[in-house]
């Protein structure tokens, strides 16, 4: 099983060529010069994929998007399916997150759907799931997130092409992060919960993870790496959080 802690970058809806190819090669410049034993992936926009597919190649840094259909080709338009992800390169595609589950009414049930059809593409989902609000007690937090796991995930998941996103909808973007107690207990809560083909399987921490936190969430225990929004944008402080689980 593939325990090496995983860094991803969500870019979201950000990102200008000029901005993007600065960006990936000084990230993959400071790698080669410091390497880390941690696996790091970028997902920027679509527009994107190629431009930091191409200042990826040669390197082991990987290639992601940020969301796939659950179609597969056809009359879909403005749809991406997730064969054409791979045959972009990419090994990962993010799925269920919050944004796309408030802004695009993303239900479980779709999200199941688009785990199928990334699955059968051969990419490795990462899929996303958290509570929406920081007051919630602990066992309705609980619930929620083991709800969200049921309903997510497909038959087809197992522990190599499925990584869970614990993402506290409330921490994301906010500065927030839940204590560092709060954080083990929930990825224990996830490993515990998790269907037998699919334990095992790394569990990320997502959820406003900046270069001054990075190195304490990430050495926690359960925790197997980190989906970085807003300081992935920034170098050095991707680098930084790299640097912090390695
Ligand atoms: C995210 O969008 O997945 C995320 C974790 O964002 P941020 O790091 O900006 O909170």
């Amino acid at each position: 099983m593939n325990k090496r802690k995983l860094v991803a970058g969500n870019w979201k809806m950000n990102g200008r060529r000029e901005w993007v190819d600065s960006l990936v090669r000084g990230v993959r410049q400071a790698l080669t010069e410091q390497p880390y034993d941690v696996d790091v992936a970028f997902c920027p926009p679509f527009p994107y994929l190629f431009d930091v597919g191409a200042a990826l190649s040669g390197t082991a840094l990987k290639l992601g998007a940020q969301d796939c259909s659950e179609r597969t080709d056809g009359a879909f338009t403005g749809d991406i399916s997730a064969t054409m992800l791979r045959d972009m390169a990419c090994d990962y595609v993010i799925i269920g997150h919050s944004e796309r589950r408030e802004f695009h009414g993303e239900t479980n049930q779709l999200i199941a759907s688009k785990m199928v059809a990334a699955h059968k593409a051969g990419l490795t989902v990462i899929v996303c799931v958290g509570e929406k609000d920081a007051k919630m007690d602990a066992t309705t937090r609980n619930a929620i997130v083991k709800e969200q796991i049921r309903q997510s995930l497909c038959d087809s998941a197992d522990a190599q092409n499925t990584i869970i996103a614990y993402e506290p909808v409330w921490a994301i973007g906010s500065g927030l992060t839940p204590t560092n107690d709060d954080i083990v207990t929930m990825h224990g809560l996830i490993a515990g919960f998790l269907p037998l083909s699919v334990k095992g399987a790394r569990i990320l921490y997502g959820g406003s993870v900046k270069a001054d936190n990075a190195a304490t969430i990430l050495q926690l225990p359960g925790v197997d790496g980190a989906l970085v929004g807003g300081a992935s944008l920034k170098k050095d402080d991707f680098i930084k959080i790299i640097a912090g689980a390695g």
